[in-house]
Order: C-alpha cells, then sequence, then structure tokens
C-alpha cells in the first residue's frame, strides 16, 4: 500500500498525535493545517513543545490534550460545503441539493438539503456555497510527468542542460497547474535524480501546491529500450548519461534495477516493454525485453508490495504482460484479440493516454522540424492509430483508467483527454467513472479518493454545468479542495 502522506520532514508525526479521533478533531485548527505540522498545532502546545525528547513531548502533549478536550465544541475546525449538484459516487445518478461535513480533511457526513454548520452542531463551521455548481471527486490522472512537456529536438536539448534543480522547480509549477485544472490525484511514470520523489514529499509535507503524488521514480528499461537515456546522443556523452539507474539486462540486472527504484522510494514500479514513439532510435515498438526480464521485473515489484504499470505499444508486448499478470498497460497502441481477452481475464487497467496526440499535432504546427526523423515517423503513425484500441477495449469490457500521459501533452490541460475518450468509444459517465472509482481503484487508493463517502478524504471540485451530459465543462473547473484545503475557490459564493 503506497503512503501518500510521507511525512518524514515533519517534526510531530501526525499518527502519533491520534489517540482517537476526538483528540485529532480538536487538535487541528484547519483543514489545511494536516499538512503543515508543527505550524498546526495550537500556540500554546508549540510553545511547550520546543526544545523537549520525543518522550517529553508525547507526555506534554497528552496532558495538553487531555485540556483541549475541555474546550467547548467550537474548537473544532470544520467546513460545510453546499452542493447544487452532486455525483458523490461517479457511475451512480447524481443528487441534487446536498451538503457535505468535512473535518479534519476528511468528509464526516453527507445530508440531504442545504445545511449549514449549526444543523451539525458545528456552528463556527466554514459555509462554501457551491449551491450553483455541480460538485464531483477530485479527478485522477493515472500517468504524467511533471517534471517538463517540452518534446522531440526541445526535449533532447533541455535533457542535457538542465540540472536536477531547473528540473525541480519546473516540477512544482506543472504540479500547481495540474491541481488548478481540477486533478487533486496523479501517478507520475517516469522522471529521473529523484525529482518527483522529492516534489511527492514536499507537496505531502504542505511546502509546495500540487497534487497527490504517487511516483515510479524511473522506468525501467532494457538497454537501447524505451528508458535508455542515452540513445540519440553521441557516444562520448553516454558516459554523461546515468544509466545504471534504471537499465537492466538479464534477470539479476533487472532485479536490482526494481530494488534500485524501492530503495529510492518508489510507490510503483514502471517498465517499457516495447519501443516507444519518443525513443530516438529506429527500432519499431515490438517487445524489446524477454520474457524472464519482464517477469524479474514484476516478480521483483510483488515482494515490494508494488503494482506495476508497464508502457506497451505492439501487441506482443501487449500479451506478455497481461500473461505475466500486470496491473496497467499505458498506451497499449496496438490491441489484438489475445490482448483484449488477457486484458479481461486478467482484470488489468486500460490507461489510453489518448492526449498525446494533441501534444504531437502542437508542437508540428509550430515547428515541422520539432522531432528528429526516427521520432517523427512513428509520431506520424501513433497520430493515425491512436483511439482505436480503446474503440475496441471498451465494448469488450476492458477496466479503463483515465491517463495523459501530461508532459507529451501539456501540463493542466488533461482535462482534454475526456473528449478523446468520448470520441473514441466511452460516454461521459464512463469517463468521469474511469478518472475517478477505476484511477482510484489502479493506483490502490479506493479506501481513500474516488468517491465522495463518509471517511474519505476531501478531495473535490466543482464546475458551471453538468458534465454528464458536456464532458467539456471540465476544462473549466472553477473549485478545487485537497484533503480539506482550498486550492483555488473562484466558483464558490
Ligand atoms: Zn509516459
Amino acid at each position: 500500500m503506497p503512503s501518500l502522506y510521507c511525512s518524514r520532514t515533519r517534526p510531530i508525526r501526525r499518527e502519533k498525535l491520534r489517540p482517537t479521533g476526538v483528540w485529532t478533531t480538536n487538535l487541528v485548527e484547519s483543514p489545511s493545517a494536516y499538512h503543515a505540522g508543527h505550524a498546526s498545532l495550537p500556540a500554546i502546545v508549540r510553545l511547550s513543545l520546543a526544545h523537549q525528547s520525543e518522550p517529553a513531548v508525547l507526555t506534554r502533549l497528552l496532558t495538553l490534550l487531555a485540556l483541549l478536550l475541555l474546550a467547548p465544541a467550537t474548537a473544532i475546525a470544520a467546513t460545510v460545503v453546499q452542493a447544487g449538484k452532486l455525483l458523490d459516487r461517479p457511475g451512480e445518478a447524481p443528487r441534487t441539493e446536498v451538503s457535505l461535513l468535512i473535518v479534519d480533511g476528511q468528509i464526516s457526513e453527507l445530508r440531504e438539503g442545504y445545511l449549514d454548520g449549526a444543523a451539525f452542531g458545528l456552528p463556527d463551521a466554514e459555509l462554501i456555497d457551491l449551491r450553483h455548481a455541480y460538485v464531483l471527486p477530485g479527478l485522477i490522472d493515472s500517468h504524467v510527468h511533471l517534471t517538463g512537456d517540452k518534446g522531440g529536438v526541445e526535449r533532447a536539448i533541455a535533457n542535457v542542460e538542465n540540472s536536477p534543480a531547473d528540473t525541480a522547480f519546473e516540477a512544482a509549477v506543472n504540479a500547481r497547474k495540474t491541481i488548478n485544472a481540477g486533478f487533486t490525484t496523479v501517478r507520475n511514470l517516469g522522471d529521473r535524480d529523484g525529482v518527483i520523489r522529492a516534489l511527492r514529499d514536499a507537496v505531502a509535507a504542505g511546502k509546495v501546491v500540487g497534487p497527490r503524488i504517487l511516483t515510479a521514480n524511473t522506468m525501467i528499461s532494457t538497454s537501447s529500450g524505451h528508458g535508455d537515456p542515452t540513445l540519440g546522443y553521441r557516444e562520448e556523452l553516454h558516459a554523461g548519461l546515468d544509466r545504471s539507474e534504471n537499465v537492466c539486462d538479464g534477470v539479476a540486472g533487472c532485479r536490482r534495477a526494481v530494488r534500485r527504484q524501492i530503495a529510492t522510494g518508489a510507490d510503483v514500479i514502471k517498465m517499457g516493454i516495447t519501443g516507444g514513439v519518443n525513443s530516438r532510435i529506429s527500432v519499431g515498438l515490438g517487445a524489446q525485453m524477454f520474457e524472464d526480464e519482464a517477469q524479474a521485473i514484476i516478480e521483483t515489484a510483488r515482494l515490494y508490495g508494488r503494482k506495476v504499470a508497464v508502457h506497451a505499444h505492439g501487441a506482443d508486448g501487449i500479451s506478455m504482460a497481461l500473461r505475466l499478470g500486470v496491473d496497467s498497460i499505458e498506451h497499449g497502441t496496438l490491441l489484438d484479440d489475445e490482448g483484449l481477452r488477457l486484458f479481461v481475464e486478467s482484470g488489468a487497467f486500460y490507461v489510453p493516454t489518448l492526449s498525446t496526440v494533441n501534444g504531437y499535432h502542437a508542437r508540428l504546427a509550430a515547428n515541422p522540424d520539432a522531432y528528429s526523423g526516427a521520432v517523427l515517423a512513428k509520431i506520424l503513425w501513433r497520430i493515425d492509430i491512436t483511439g482505436g484500441s480503446l474503440e475496441r477495449a471498451v465494448p469488450a469490457g476492458v477496466k479503463i483508467a483515465f491517463g495523459t500521459d501530461a508532459g507529451v501533452s501539456k501540463h493542466g490541460r488533461n482535462a482534454d483527454e475526456f473528449e478523446l475518450m468520448i470520441k473514441h468509444g466511452m460516454n461521459p459517465t464512463s469517463a468521469i467513472h474511469a478518472a475517478t472509482v477505476n484511477a482510484a481503484e489502479l493506483l490502490g487508493l479506493s479506501d481513500q479518493i474516488g468517491t465522495l463517502e463518509a471517511g474519505k478524504q476531501a478531495d473535490l471540485i466543482a464546475v458551471d454545468g453538468d458534465p454528464l451530459s458536456d464532458v467539456t465543462v471540465l476544462k473549466n473547473v472553477g473549485f478545487v479542495m485537497k484533503g480539506g484545503e482550498v486550492i483555488r475557490g473562484d466558483l464558490a459564493k
């Protein structure tokens, strides 16, 4: 189970402050305080905690907590959201005129009608009026690369010009764009130098605004495979491009590569089983890994309880991965009958990443020479064929999880994927289900996100208009709350 809150930078771990739910409720001054560690404690507690050893801190804290328990109920920080329309469980019918009580970053209760804090016994609760709006769970993008959205030649130059520090600042900007677009959770499927792992932890600690992040760290690849960083650069430069991070050959090497990702904090393992469209090499898009190598990666990931996401275009790679029992196929461009059958049998998710085509179109329109020859041929092929697999997967009953591959397409434009999903065989109900309930299941976070129910994180968004009749309204999200904290409130009254 991946941890959502990697709290090693926080001075006091929340778990240690949490003997009962009642105490926690009294401790937190505001939903956003959840992320702020020490700063979230009442001033008297903060002062008295200074310069004490951990056992002493705990003893003192328990005493103070006992005192705080005697405080009136008004000390409880809570928010009430009044929703005109509420799609609390995507896939089921929306509800009308519902009030959600949020305490301590989590949904505490849903009740019919427009109620205020007093009706919930919490007269000081903050009231957020979304009676004119359509409220639904925060969206989840199962496939992003927050470190940038340059492509082709531009990206090749950035790879050698930018330091990990440069990349980290860019990733922080992209995280902000992503959550502003209504995506409150993302799964990052490949970066280098631990940039996204650090961003994940900084967001969880409240230092940077962004979506919850699950990261694969660096994609595992065989040499000359999709994740080999040396492809396309002249040989003298290879020594400066670190392949040891993720490139493996043979069973032992591939086991080691997974363990390296685990050691550096990966929540999920990503492997490239076939060639890649953006790899700067002309070796096709079929399988480029032997079965024993793929199996070694998957088995090692399982040893550590990690899920496996597989980059695959060619049908041979898709089927090999599904036979070996992976959790998701990313792209899945050439999906044949065997692949369809294996998807349904195994229950793996298909993550279509149709938005890539938007990125290719935009770059080629701006600069016809944006891609070098080897890559350009693959891109033109992908533009032509993308969407066909989804058209086959939907009627076959394959489980679909929303994922854009943002980074190839623009960050903050994640919701453009909905339109493409509908163009290629889905409807608004199933597309929103893919971006909430299904994506939460793929990420292993169904108990925390994906629907708006008591006990789950208060991750919710609001739009002006009905996304079940016009899914494009999701491109203009006007309210975003993550873990009870309002990230943007422009649509609220
Ligand atoms: Zn990707």
